[in-house]
């Protein structure tokens, strides 16, 4: 897994898409649909969705065995607990226990497996290849992404009603937008009609 080469296009269900980088490929995972509210943003409707989220970079898991209805349900299971602790680390809350169960008991499978290709100088995934041990990696990096040191770089877009959530990786660690061509813009924009508003 590249921790680099994070990141996928988000689309809104209202018209237009925008690269977000949760900056973690468990933090992007959770942006891919939800519950509630958030149902209008699934992208997970059927196994064979999940199985190509899986299978695009970083983490390029092609499945070599389908995807079955369970693993879906369990993926599913996965994200929202995943999006639930990751705000209520942003929120510096103490964690919902039944989302660190889940998280738990996903990482409890076997992750993937890495290999090494013959001319050693590239890698792949040992088959056979299935969704429970690609959501184990996610869950394990979960894992390490909240009890390591960028927990406290966990946080949610400073816009006020942008509840997407990222791990800042940057050096200077100041990152305050899920995407600045989305909600950074429109916070310049209304930073300088304010400033106009107020100018003599
Ligand atoms: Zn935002």
């Amino acid at each position: 897994m590249r921790a680099k080469a994070t990141g996928r296009v988000l689309h809104d269900p209202k018209g237009g898409s925008f690269r977000f980088d949760a900056g973690a490929v468990c933090l992007d995972f959770a942006h891919t649909g939800g519950e509630g509210r958030y149902a209008v943003f699934e992208t997970l409707h059927e196994e064979v969705d999940l199985g190509e989220w899986l299978a695009q970079p970083p983490l390029g898991a092609v499945m070599t065995v389908p995807v079955t209805a369970r693993e879906l349900a369990a993926a599913k299971a996965l994200r929202q607990a995943i999006w639930d602790a990751a705000h209520a680390r942003a929120a510096q809350s103490p964690l919902p226990a039944e989302a660190v169960g889940i998280i738990n008991r996903a990482a409890a499978e076997a992750p993937l497996i890495p290999e090494l290709a013959a001319d050693g100088t590239t890698a792949g995934w040992a088959p056979p290849v299935r969704a429970t041990q690609a959501l184990s990696t996610l869950a394990r990096e979960m894992i390490e992404l909240l009890s390591g040191p960028l927990s406290e770089r966990i946080r949610e877009c400073a816009s006020d009603n942008c509840p997407l959530v990222f791990v800042d990786t940057s050096r200077p660690g100041a990152r305050r937008w899920c995407a600045m061509e989305r909600c950074g813009n429109r916070h310049k924009l209304r930073a300088l009609r304010a400033r106009q508003a107020t100018d003599p």
